[in-house]
């Protein structure tokens, strides 16, 4: 299995791009980048695509590999000192009917540091961001 990690990283804007040989290295290495700066991104795009192709067999293995970075970035984080957010802008992905987004509410999942605190501010995806500009400013 193969995961591509694309991470925007900040002060200095930085793109980086990586070719990993299990989607657990490529969390791993995303929570390493994640521990060199206040704040790191990941447009993790694979499941939008496979949403679109609208095969529950492709689906489960994306989401399988999501699943496995995810659990790498957790698992290499300091969760004492590191908040990881994991969320989307629209659905698709859930619905294996439809080759199109969708309307359905997404979750928000908070790990580790300051979780509850951002938690009781987000009712929204536009609550994500003014959210996460606090925390940050602390
Ligand atoms: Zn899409």
């Amino acid at each position: 299995m193969t995961a591509i990690l694309r991470a925007i990283q900040t002060p200095a804007i930085q793109c980086e791009a990586f070719l990993f040989n299990t989607a657990r290295d490529a969390g791993v290495n995303l929570a390493r980048l994640a521990a060199e700066n206040d704040l790191t991104l990941l447009e993790y795009f694979l499941t939008d695509a496979a949403g679109h192709k609208a095969n529950p067999a492709n689906t489960a293995r994306i989401l399988a590999e999501a699943d496995e970075l995810i659990g790498g970035a957790r698992d290499a984080s300091n969760l004492a000192n590191t908040l990881i957010v994991i969320t989307s802008d629209h659905g698709n992905v859930e619905d294996a009917t439809t080759r199109s987004h969708t309307r359905n509410p997404v979750p928000t999942i908070l790990i580790g540091a300051q979780r509850e605190r951002i938690a009781s501010r987000i009712h929204a995806l536009t609550d994500l961001a003014p959210a996460l500009a606090d925390l940050l400013a602390r």
